[in-house]
């Protein structure tokens, strides 16, 4: 028998603060917005980057800090609380080549859309080496984002290492000498793929240090990181390091490969949005937090823009007689022009 399909007027893909703010936003201008939030997998749990983080210092609202689960729970609760309704499923695919678009999950029947918000993340990129993941989840010392971990007390004044070549190891290195005692960069090659004048920060500063041609095999420690066995990609030799905290900053790699065909993405495969709009490639389609920004990727910026892409879908749908906007002039709501400036 085939599976009824359902129509929604706001269908919100994702779990981290952009999904539960666009949801909160949306249920409070009468929207009824349905959430899709994902399915455990493996490791990976709905709620995004944040519940494999636990002690968010940066969030406003929470002067003795809150751990990553514990505020999505709460943002999901405040959500439901104005009347969100969750399915926990992935979505398989979408076509925005209609519309109603139409929404796939992986085992319940199809979803018609008036309009949509994407906003299903990114994730951080790990090296896959024996207790990396395990102590980045237990708040052992490993962590894929300086920014968000490293003024914590565990790391002050001790020495810890920054894995990655980019930029944004760079940064991270820069702003972790702040904190740490000694900043050690570990880069599998002999030259770095940052920009030379962040790479020149980095060489003339006093507490950095970089360790050329080496790849980390293991990191060392049972409850916290003692260290990591090192590789050197030239000669094979092995050496162990001793550390008191490691950042992996090797990339990130946004949710996007349902969308493929369906948005605009930029070469990195982020969703491509229009400048301080979330408006995309496809009318009637939003997007919102990590999968559209790879240059902030904070928890706050990710629920501002969810809060945008509600306000959007919102005039959005106002302007074509899909639902009221009594806060907001519908004229705002045409149609953006070529999406263009993200990535
Ligand atoms: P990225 O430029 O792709 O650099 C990733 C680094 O990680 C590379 O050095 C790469 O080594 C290394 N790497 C990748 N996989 C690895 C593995 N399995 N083991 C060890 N090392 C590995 O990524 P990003 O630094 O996150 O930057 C992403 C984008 O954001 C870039 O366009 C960057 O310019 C931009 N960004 C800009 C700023 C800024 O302007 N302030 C700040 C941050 C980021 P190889 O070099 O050997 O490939």
């Amino acid at each position: 028998m085939m599976a009824s399909c359902t129509r929604e007027t706001l269908v919100i893909i994702g779990s981290g603060p952009a999904a539960w703010t666009a949801a909160i936003y949306g249920a409070r201008a009468n929207l009824n917005p349905f959430v899709l939030e994902g399915e455990p997998l493996g490791i990976m749990l709905p709620g995004g980057q944040l519940m494999t983080t636990t002690d968010v210092e940066n969030y406003p609202g929470f002067p003795e800090g809150v751990t990553g689960p514990e505020l999505m729970e709460k943002m999901k609760a405040q959500a439901v609380r104005f009347g969100t309704r969750v399915l926990s499923e992935n979505v398989a695919s979408v076509d925005f080549g209609v519309h109603p678009f139409v929404l796939r999950p992986n085992y319940s029947a199809e979803i018609e859309a008036l309009a949509v918000i994407v906003a299903t993340g990114a994730n951080a990129q790990w090296m896959g080496v024996p207790n990396e993941e395990r102590l980045a989840q237990t708040g052992g010392g490993v962590s894929a984002c300086a920014v968000c971990d490293g003024a914590l007390p565990f790391y002050r004044n001790k020495v810890v290492a920054v894995v990655g070549g980019g930029d944004t190891a760079m940064e991270e290195s820069l702003y972790l000498t702040k904190f740490a005692g000694e900043v050690v960069i570990i880069h599998r090659r002999e030259q770095f793929r940052a920009s030379k004048v962040m790479a020149d920060r980095v060489l003339g500063h006093p507490r950095i240090r970089v360790l050329w041609n080496k790849r980390v095999v293991e990191v060392l420690g049972y409850h916290e990181i003692t260290g990591v066995r090192l590789e050197d990609a030239v000669t094979g030799e092995r050496s162990d390091l001793e550390l008191g905290g490691l950042f992996v900053a090797i990339g990130h790699r946004p949710n996007t490969a349902f969308l493929t065909g369906q948005l605009e993405l930029t070469p990195s495969g982020y969703v491509r949005a229009r400048s301080w709009r979330t408006a995309t490639s496809v009318d009637g389609v939003f997007a919102a937090g990590d999968v559209m920004d790879d240059y902030f990727r904070q928890a706050i910026t990710a629920a501002g823009t969810g809060c945008m892409a509600a306000l959007e879908a919102e005039r959005w749908l106002a302007h074509r007689g899909l639902g009221e906007s009594p806060l907001l002039e519908t004229a705002d709501a045409r149609e953006p022009g070529p999406a263009g400036t993200a990535g």
